[in-house]
Formats: structure tokens, sequence, C-alpha cells
């Protein structure tokens, strides 16, 4: 199962740990992080108070003050933003190996950010739990100081949207002779860059990366069994991930074709929801949010769907911090509009908070338990279209 986000390693750690006890299944930890500095943009212009100027488009392209020098082209920005993400992936090769996803440490993790809170009760009770089966282990005399127990597996992962950025870090692997975009382990191809016959499809049809596809409502079922096909040519498991994210009402209305498309044309692939991006509004401040509910919604949409279907939920992708933000309204403890101008701190899209971030976790977990629950006595019938795990 695939799970792909924008957050701390340390929060990630602890939020995967609570999928993977609470869903009691593998997971594959793909971070959006490393390498997406650059932003698709459905508008290339902004217009304020009379006044037109290029759009933001991340910040290894421009800058966001609404301003002609922020908002020119700066080639050095590519630079800058490349030796950032050499740092970052550095980092995360330290941390993934050097003790600090220890499971050990689950119940020494800092909670600040949900102390006497539903959803720090929850995660401190999962805690002592998985402390307590450590234990037991111990006792009987497995060990817990197994690799897979000390050190984790963390991927990387960006939309392949710059191309010149992109092509610049593709290499021949000399032993294949297969070319791999080095800027990540996996790129998806963005809702805005998905046309059949675009630079950006051409580019990553030529490389061997593990790669996903972004889907709005606006796919056609066709469109996209055609796209598999150029990305996929030898239907090779794996290969592509198809990330939805449209809205929970087109959800329920457009995936099922989608899915039926897909196996019709006997095509192998997970599919991922993205609940974050077909929820963006605009709050009466002005501020760009996503509001919780309505990720939710999504969320539970992309599992019914799967159930109706026959169909295999592989897998969900969000942005999210364990920082204290208020950048989503609503959650249980509840941010409103009047909140977010206290810590809206993204320059770019709004994050779930930790709060918010575990309450998605829990109930995640919840369902895909209950899922192999149902699996386990059964009751899943079905066809599975492909997940990797
Ligand atoms: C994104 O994931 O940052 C993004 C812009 O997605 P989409 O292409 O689906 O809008």
């Amino acid at each position: 199962m695939p799970i792909i986000f924008e957050i701390l390693f340390e929060f990630c750690s602890r939020w995967v740990l609570f999928s993977l006890f609470g869903a009691q299944m593998p997971i594959i930890k793909v971070g959006r992080m490393a390498g997406q500095f650059a932003k698709p943009r459905s508008d290339p212009f902004e217009e304020k108070d009379g006044v037109k100027l290029p759009s933001y488009r991340g910040d290894n392209i421009n800058a966001d003050p609404f301003d002609e020098k922020s908002r020119t082209p700066d080639p050095q920005r590519l630079i800058r933003a490349y030796l950032q993400s050499v740092g970052t992936l550095n980092l995360l090769r330290a941390f993934a190996t050097g003790g600090y996803a220890a499971m050990q440490r689950v119940t020494q993790w800092n909670l600040d950010f949900v102390e006497h809170s539903e959803q720090g009760d929850r995660y401190m009770e999962l805690a002592r739990r998985v402390d307590e089966a450590l234990g037991f282990m111990a006792a009987a005399g497995l060990t817990v100081d197994h690799p897979v127990m000390n050190t984790t597996e963390f991927w990387t992962s960006h939309e392949c949207l710059h191309l010149p950025y992109e092509e610049a870090l593709t290499r021949e692997d000399s032993t294949t002779g297969l070319y791999y975009d080095c800027s990540a382990h996996m790129l998806w191809v963005g809702e805005r860059t998905r046309q059949l016959d675009g630079a950006h499809v051409e580019f990553l049809r030529g490389v061997s990366n593990p790669l996903g596809i972004k889907v709005s409502d606006k796919m056609d079922p066709k469109e996209l069994v055609k796209l598999c096909e150029i990305l996929n040519p030898q239907n090779r498991p794996g290969r592509l991930t198809i990330i939805t994210r449209m809205g929970a009402d087109n959800m329920r209305i457009k995936l099922p074709h989608l899915i039926r498309a897909v196996r019709q044309a006997g095509l192998i692939v997970t599919w991922v929801s993205d609940p974050m991006h077909g929820n963006t509004i605009k709050a009466p401040c002005g501020l760009k949010t996503r509001p919780f509910d309505s990720i939710r919604a999504e969320l539970r949409a992309f599992f019914d769907v799967h159930d109706q279907e026959g169909s295999y939920p592989g897998g969900v992708h969000l942005e999210m911090t364990g920082q204290n933000v208020t950048e989503c309204v609503g959650g249980s403890k509840t941010i409103t509009f009047d909140d977010l101008n206290s810590r809206y701190h993204t320059h770019c899209d709004p994050r779930l908070n930790a709060s918010q971030s575990l309450e998605l976790a829990f109930a995640i977990s919840e369902r895909l338990r209950k899922k192999r629950l149902r699996a386990g006595a059964g009751i899943l019938g079905g066809h599975n279209t492909g997940s990797v795990a």
C-alpha cells in the first residue's frame, strides 16, 4: 500500500506506524519531498488592482510576493532547489537508517502537537499497545533489534513538471541500459500535464521509474486506458499508480467507469486517492483552504467505490505537517475560517495539521482493518485490479 505525503520525518514515522499497527498491513512510504519546487498553474498570469504579473510558479522559478522582481524567473533558483533536495535526501537517509525510526521510540516521541486531545489520547493508547507487543516479543526471545525494527525504507516522489530540470537529472543505468530520472524514485504526471501527445508524457514514457498519473473528473475512461498503454506498454506491475483527485461526489459517479475501463483493458495499476487537490476552496479572507470534512468524504467515497467494484484501494496521497498549523478548516479540534490567519504557514497548498492528520490515520486504518477482517471471513470477492502490497 503506497502512501504519499509531505511532512517531517518524525511525524511521518509516527503516522505510518499508526496506520501500520491499526490496519495491520505493510505500507510503502513515499514522501512528496526533496524535489517538488515547481507548481503547475491553471493561469499563467495573476491580476491585482489592475496590475498583471506572471503567476508564482514555485520556488525553483520565481517568488511569491506580488511584485515584478519576485515574479521574474531566475535560473539560479534551479541550482538552489537541486542543492536543497540533495540536503533533504541526505537527512532522510540518515533518519531512516540511524535509529530514528526505531519502533521502541514509539512512546518517546514528542506529542506536544496533540497533547490533551482525543487524537493524542488515542495515539498514546496505540503506542502503549505497540510497546506491549514489543515487550512480549523480547520476552519470548524474538529479537527486537532486527533492522526491520530499527530502520525504515523511505522513497521520494514529485510531479515531473519542470522538464529541463528532470532531463538534466536523467541517467542511463550502465548495467541494464535503462534510463532513470534520478531526481526522485517515483514521478507523476499532473492533471494539467497529462496530454497524450504532450512533452511530459513523452519524457516519462522513456524512463523506467515507477510513475503516477493524477486524474480528475475530467478524465475520460478511454483516454486513461490510452495513457496507461503509452506509459506502461508491457503492463508491468508496480509501474503505474493512478492518483484520483476529484471530490467525493464526482468520485462516486466517475471512478467506477475508470476502474471498469482499466479492468476491461486488462491493465495492472495501483489506485491511490489524493483527497486534497479536488477540495481546495477560497475562504472569505481570500486564503486557499481545504475543508477536513470534504477530504474525509472523498476518502470515504474512494473506499466505498472500490468495495463496490471489487477493486483495491491501494493508498492515499496527502499534504500534511506535524505542526499545529491552521491551513485546512474543520477536524475534531475545529479550525474555522476566522482561525486561518493565525498559523497559516504554507506558501503553497494548505496542509492538514498534526491533529487532522492523525484523525485521518485513524479513519483509514479502521477502514482497512474492517476490509481485512471481511476478506479473512471470505466476504471480499471480486477482482483485484492490482496493488503492490
Ligand atoms: C499537486 O499534487 O501538487 C498537484 C498540483 O496536483 P494536480 O496536478 O492533481 O492538481
